[in-house]
């Protein structure tokens, strides 16, 4: 894919610089398929040189493999063009955003899912919880017919970087190591992240992304964004960044029979607050909304809450220019008027330079964009690309 490189965000020493080349090969070799060394060159910006090298090493790997020459039809000799082994590894994946029940699945590294298995977990919280996500994940990794990379979990709640679980109250999680203790119990490098921070990588890596400025807006049972700069996820200073769905959206001038968004009273959050984002757009409140209305009237309420929507990303659309917003979730529900409405808003509130060139739509992983999340985490964890 044209203008998906990698780009270096700071000076780089010899050693990360030979790693950050490495990435820059594999990221090519993963969106656009084989090619010669040649155009791997002239593609990355690197010398043949460098690229002959970095090459060899991923071939020793068993990263990559030599294919059959390509025939020229004229003078010279053919060049033989090397390809991402992408099915000779496997990535064990869980999607724990679901209440009652954990998904999970083996994939490849092409995304293409080799098994699944879900694991009941209604009313469990706690260390049973926790004892129930491990029993999976092992189940995974013995399921996998190939080597495994990794280990992937896409998980709701806060999560700092060494894959700590800070806080997740659905589950009654407070500090829990889940990264350490699945890598001591499987032996295999775990990586852990907040549900909608995986699904933008997901989105980068398998959704067909097109800018690396993304925000990916996940609505389940609560709501929460995952947002990229420049190829990089933005974790935050509390590893809290995109933590919108308790922002105050809907205030008492909304009761007014005036209000044009016809969003009604500020409703009660399980925050303990009123009006956060999470009562206008989770899925049970977005249900609600639109329950027993004619075709009309739902379009129209959802797209009131779209505009409001609108009006509390706006700033951030301002403040990090990304271009492209990927709503993932129902699409019958954010889909349509809600995703036109948010767009509209948006560009009204915002400048063009910031606003013209950005898109909108909804996710084309459907409901694996958690686990195909998770398994974007774990390629950019372990080979440095998304
Ligand atoms: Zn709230």
């Amino acid at each position: 894919m044209v203008g998906r490189l990698l780009r270096p965000t700071a000076k780089l020493l010899p050693k990360d610089s030979r790693a950050h080349n490495r990435s820059l090969v594999l990221q090519h070799l993963f969106h656009s398929g084989p090619t010669t060394r040649t155009r791997l060159a002239d593609a990355s910006g690197l010398t043949r040189v460098t690229v002959a090298d970095l090459v060899k090493d991923l071939l020793a790997a068993g990263l990559v493999e030599e294919l059959e020459a390509e025939p020229r039809g004229r003078v010279g000799k053919p060049a033989t063009r090397v390809r991402l082994r992408v099915e000779q590894f496997h990535i064990a994946v869980l999607d724990l955003t679901g209440g009652d029940e954990v998904h999970g699945a083996v994939v490849d590294l092409s995304g293409a899912v080799i098994t699944r298995r879900v694991s009941h977990t209604a009313g469990l919280r706690g260390a049973d919880a926790l004892d129930a996500v491990q029993r999976l994940a092992g189940e995974l990794v013995a399921d996998a017919a190939m080597p495994v990379l990794g280990v992937g979990v896409g998980s709701p709640g806060v999560i700092d970087a060494s894959g700590t679980v800070v806080d997740a109250p659905n589950r009654g999680w407070t500090g829990v190591p889940l990264s350490a203790r699945l890598g001591s119990v499987l032996g295999l490098p775990v990586h852990v992240a907040n549900d909608a921070d995986v699904a933008v990588l997901g989105e980068l890596a398998y959704g067909g992304a097109g800018p690396l400025d993304v925000m990916a807006l996940h609505v389940g049972q609560g709501v929460g964004a995952g947002v990229v700069t420049n190829g990089h996820l933005v974790r935050g200073s509390n590893f809290a960044a995109g933590e919108v769905g308790h922002l105050t959206v809907v205030d008492e001038r909304d009761g007014d029979i005036h209000d044009p968004y016809r969003l009604g009273p500020p409703l009660p959050c399980a925050c303990g607050r009123t009006g956060c984002l999470e009562t206008i757009l989770s899925l049970p409140a977005l249900r609600a909304r639109v329950e027993g209305l004619d075709e009309a009237g739902r379009s129209e309420a959802l797209a009131a809450v779209g505009r409001r929507l609108g009006i509390a990303l706006a700033p951030v659309v301002a403040a990090l220019n990304v271009g492209e917003i990927v709503l993932i979730g129902r699409t019958d529900l954010l889909g349509g008027p809600l995703a036109e409405g948010m767009l509209t808003m948006v560009r009204h509130r915002t400048m063009p330079v910031t606003s013209a060139g950005l898109t909108v739509r909804t996710t084309s992983l459907g409901e694996d964009s958690v686990l195909l999340g998770a398994a974007g985490l774990v390629l950019s964890e372990e080979l440095g690309f998304s």
